[in-house]
C-alpha cells in the first residue's frame, strides 16, 4: 500500500456509502458497504481488521473510490450493483441462477387460481414458497387440485370456456369446480380459496377445524353430498400433513443458513421452514474465497435478499455466526417484509438443531460438488488426450444448423464452460445469404459472423460442429481465412452398435459417434460409455434442441405451422378439410366432437383426437403450441437469449 492511499482514507466523508478498493490497472479488488467511510477504511489500512485476507488484500491497494449513499441500506443496494458489475476477487459473488418458485395466489381476482411464479412482488397476492424444486410445487400443486378444485386455466382460457358455455376436462376429471360455465357460486368459491391458502400456509388445525365446522353445518342443515366432500377434503388435508416432515412447532417462517468451508471452497445451504415444515433447501458453492466466513456469511445475505432478487423474506433467518450488517441488512430486510426481521445464531435447542440440519446439507453439498469437480477435470484430460487437442477444452462452443422445409435456416451456437452449459452465452442465428437447403454453406456464414467477433468474444478452448469431415473442413477454413487458430472438432452420429441390446437399438438410445480432427484422417472412435463421449454428446444435443427452438419460433411467427401439425394421424389431406370445412383454427379448436365428425374425411376416430388434442392444449399444462404458439413468437431476432424469463408461469 502507499503512503498516498493512508492519506486519502483520511479525506474520506465519515457518511454511509460504499468504498471501492482498486489496485494495478485500475482494477476493483474488493467493493464494502459502511455507515461510516473513514471510519471502515482506516479500520482495513491501520490493520485493524483481523480478518485473515486483509493484508493481502491490503498490499495489493492502489487507489479507494468511495460513494455516498443517503443511508447504509442503500449502500448496501449499491454495493450489491457494483460486485455484479466488477466482480471483485475479494468478494463473494452470488451468482444466482438458482430457480426460484412460489406459488402465487390473487385474491382481488373474481375467480383466484394458484399460478406458480419466480419472483416475489409486492402486488398484494399472497405467495407461498419458496419451492427449491419443481417436483415440489408439482405435488403441492397437485393436491391442492385434488383437494380444492380452484380453477387452473389463463384468463383467456376461461373466457373461451365461458362462450362456449361448456367447462373443460379439468372439471370432468373434478379438477376444477367449473367457475367459468358458473357451475359453482361465488362464495362457495372464496372458501376453496380459503382452504387453499391456510394449506399452502401450513395452518393444517385451523384449516381441519373450519372444514370440521362447515361439515357440521352441511349434515344439520341435510345437504348430505356437500358433508361428504367435506369430510373427504378433512382426510386429504390430514393425509397430505402427515406425510411431511415437521421441524418445528412454532409456526414461524424460518430462512436457516448453514455454512462449511474446505480452504478456498465455500457452500453455503439454506433451508427454508415453513410454518415448521421444511419446504425445501437450496445450495451455493463458491471457489476461490478469500475472505472469512463471517464476512461471506454477511456478503451473502445481502446478495441473497438483495432488491431484485425478488425472494420472500421470512420474519426469521438463522445465521451460524453473528453477522456484520452496519444496519444495512435490516433495514432492506424490514422494508421487504413490513416488519422488523429477526436474525439469530442460536446456540442450543431446537433452533440448534435446525442450524445443523442446514450445515450438513452444506457438507453434503460441499463434498459432492468437489467431486463432481474432479470428475470434470477428469474427462476434460480424456478429451484433450484422446483427441490430440492443444489445450484443455475448458471452454466449448458448437454449432449447428436447423432448416425447415428449404425456406427457413438458423443455427445455434451454445457454450460449456468446465463441462457445463454457460446458458447466458448462447447465440443464435438467422442465416441471411446463404442457401437454406446449402448446410455447408449455412455453417459457413455462420462461423464468419462469429469469427469476425473474435475480439470481443473471445474465442472458446475448442470449436465443434454438428455433422462429419465436410463440417469441420468449412469450420477450418473459415479460421484460416479469418487468420485464427483453435483446437476444432466434428461429432457426427454413426449406424446403431451391433452389440447393443435390441432394447436400447429400438430406442436410439446408444449409438457409436465419430469424431474427426483435423489432424487424422480416419475419424476418432470414442467408446459409447466414455464420459468424454457424453460430454461431447450433451453439448451437441444442447445445440440442437437450441437450434430447433430457434426455428420453430420462427416458424411460429411467420405463420407457416399450425398446431395441427402436431396432431397425431391427422395428415395434410385431412388438416385441409378441417380448414375449409370449419374456417378457421380457432373454429377447429372450438369444436365439439359432434362438430369435427360432420367435417367430410374425418372420421369418429379422427374427430376424438383433435378434440382430445385441444382439450389437452387448453388446459394450463398442455403441450406447447397451441396456448404457447403467440408467446413463442415473441422473440425471433437474433440476440443473446435472456438467462431466465421472469413470467408467470401458469401450472
Ligand atoms: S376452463 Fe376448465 S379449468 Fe378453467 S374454469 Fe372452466 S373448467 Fe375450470
Amino acid at each position: 500500500m502507499r503512503v498516498e492511499v493512508s492519506e486519502t482514507a483520511e479525506s474520506l466523508p465519515t457518511q454511509p456509502g460504499v468504498y471501492l478498493f482498486k489496485g494495478e490497472n485500475d482494477r476493483v479488488l474488493y467493493v464494502g458497504k459502511a455507515q461510516n467511510l473513514r471510519v471502515r477504511v482506516r479500520t482495513y489500512l491501520s490493520g485493524g481488521d483481523g480478518r485473515y485476507q486483509i493484508p493481502q488484500l491490503v498490499e495489493r491497494i492502489r487507489d479507494i473510490d468511495v460513494v455516498v449513499t443517503p443511508s447504509v441500506k442503500d449502500a448496501l443496494l449499491l454495493e450489491n450493483e457494483l460486485i455484479k458489475r466488477h466482480k471483485p476477487p475479494f468478494n463473494v459473488r452470488l451468482r444466482d441462477d438458482k430457480q426460484y418458485l412460489a406459488l402465487r395466489v390473487d385474491p382481488a381476482e373474481r375467480w383466484p387460481r394458484v399460478t406458480q411464479v419466480r419472483r416475489f412482488r409486492h402486488d398484494g397476492a399472497q405467495y407461498f414458497g419458496p419451492f427449491t424444486s419443481s417436483q415440489a410445487v408439482k405435488s403441492a400443486v397437485s393436491t391442492l387440485r385434488r383437494i380444492f378444485p380452484l380453477r387452473s386455466c389463463r384468463d383467456a382460457v376461461f373466457r373461451d370456456y365461458a362462450r362456449r358455455g361448456r367447462p373443460c376436462i379439468e372439471f370432468e376429471m373434478k379438477r376444477c369446480v367449473g367457475p367459468c360455465c358458473d357451475l359453482v357460486n361465488e362464495a362457495d368459491y372464496a372458501e376453496l380459496v380459503r382452504g387453499t391458502t391456510l394449506f399452502l400456509r401450513g395452518r393444517s388445525d385451523e384449516l381441519v377445524t373450519h372444514l370440521g365446522e362447515r361439515m357440521q353445518k352441511a349434515g344439520e342443515q341435510e345437504r348430505f353430498e356437500e358433508a361428504a366432500r367435506l369430510r373427504d377434503q378433512i382426510a386429504s388435508v390430514k393425509n397430505s400433513f402427515e406425510r411431511q416432515s415437521v421441524v418445528s412447532d412454532q409456526l414461524v417462517d424460518r430462512d436457516v443458513f448453514g455454512l462449511v468451508r474446505d480452504g478456498g471452497e465455500v457452500e453455503v445451504q439454506v433451508l427454508h421452514v415453513r410454518a415448521g415444515r421444511v419446504i425445501g433447501t437450496q445450495g451455493y458453492g463458491f471457489s476461490n474465497v478469500r475472505v472469512d466466513d463471517g464476512e461471506v456469511m454477511s456478503s451473502f445475505l445481502g446478495q441473497y435478499y438483495g432488491a431484485g432478487q425478488g425472494r420472500q423474506v421470512p420474519a426469521e433467518v438463522l445465521a451460524p455466526m453473528e453477522i456484520s450488517d452496519d444496519g444495512g441488512l435490516e433495514a432492506l430486510l424490514r422494508d421487504q417484509l413490513g416488519k422488523k426481521v429477526s436474525f439469530k445464531v442460536p446456540r442450543r435447542g431446537r433452533l440448534r438443531e435446525l442450524l445443523a440440519f442446514a450445515t450438513a446439507n452444506a457438507e453434503v453439498g460441499l463434498s459432492r460438488r468437489l467431486e463432481a469437480r474432479e470428475s470434470v477435470e477428469a474427462t476434460l484430460d480424456e478429451l484433450r488426450e484422446r483427441l490430440d487437442l492443444s489445450e484443455t477444452p475448458r471452454r466449448i462452443e458448437c454449432y449447428d444448423v436447423s432448416t425447415f422445409r428449404d425456406s427457413i435456416a438458423v443455427a445455434s451456437g451454445v457454450v460449456f464452460q468446465d463441462g457445463a452449459p454457460c446458458k447466458a452465452d448462447y447465440r443464435r442465428y438467422r442465416i441471411r445469404n446463404a442457401a437454406p437447403d446449402d448446410d455447408l454453406a449455412c455453417l459457413r456464414e455462420v462461423f464468419q459472423r462469429r469469427l469476425a467477433r473474435a475480439d470481443s468474444e473471445p474465442l472458446p478452448n475448442l470449436l465443434m460442429v454438428d455433422g462429419g469431415r465436410g463440417q469441420l473442413a468449412v469450420l477450418l477454413a473459415a479460421l484460416h481465412d479469418a487468420g485464427l487458430q483453435r483446437d476444432a472438432i466434428a461429432l457426427s452420429k454413426e449406424r446403431d452398435l451391433e452389440s447393443a441390446s435390441p432394447r436400447v437399438r429400438r430406442s436410439g438410445g446408444l449409438k457409436s459417434e465419430r469424431v474427426f480432427t483435423p489432424s487424422r484422417v480416419d475419424p476418432v472412435m470414442l467408446a459409447p460409455s466414455a464420459r468424454s463421449l457424453l460430454l461431447l454428446q450433451h453439448v451437441r444435443d444442447e445445440s440442437h434442441r437450441f437450434a430447433i427452438e430457434f426455428q420453430r419460433k420462427l416458424r411460429a411467427k411467420a405463420g407457416m405451422t399450425s398446431i395441427l401439425e402436431e396432431l397425431p394421424g391427422i395428415g395434410p389431406t385431412k388438416r385441409r378439410a378441417l380448414l375449409r370445412q370449419l374456417g378457421s383454427l380457432r373454429a377447429v379448436r372450438g369444436a365439439s366432437q359432434t362438430e369435427l365428425q360432420a367435417v367430410p374425411g374425418i372420421s369418429a376416430r379422427d374427430a376424438a383426437t383433435v378434440f382430445r388434442f385441444f382439450e389437452r392444449a387448453d388446459r394450463p399444462d398442455g403441450p406447447d403450441g397451441l396456448v404457447g404458439e403467440a408467446e413463442a413468437a415473441a422473440e425471433v431476432s437474433e440476440r443473446k437469449p435472456t438467462a431466465q424469463k421472469e413470467t408467470e408461469d401458469p401450472i
